[in-house]
């Protein structure tokens, strides 16, 4: 039986950290798609694993785009204005 999109992108989240743009790639559908398996991926495992998210951040100033609830990279920091700006990383942690 072949596994669903959500199966294998758990399998994917554990063994590394994905940006959403490489997620969506991989899988060949948008963002948006993206976004709405790992809110179902999350609550689907939180009984063995936690969803990480790691906001994007400027590598100008060190600014972290904490209040941001999509993964998508802002184009360019409010503090610095310059344009290195990281992406949002994903992963799933194994609960200990
Ligand atoms: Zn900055």
């Amino acid at each position: 039986m072949q596994e669903t999109r959500r199966e294998q992108m758990i399998g994917l989240l554990t063994e590394g950290s994905w940006t959403l743009d490489s997620l969506a790639k991989y899988f060949d559908v948008t963002s948006k798609i993206i976004e709405d398996d790992l809110s179902h991926i999350e609550k689907s495992i939180k009984k063995t694993h936690s969803l990480k998210q790691i906001p994007p951040y400027c590598e100008g100033c060190g600014f972290v785009f904490k209040n941001r609830s999509r993964l998508q990279r802002p184009s360019r920091c409010p503090e610095c204005k310059r344009e290195r700006v990281t992406e949002g990383t994903i992963e799933l942690v194994l609960k200990s």
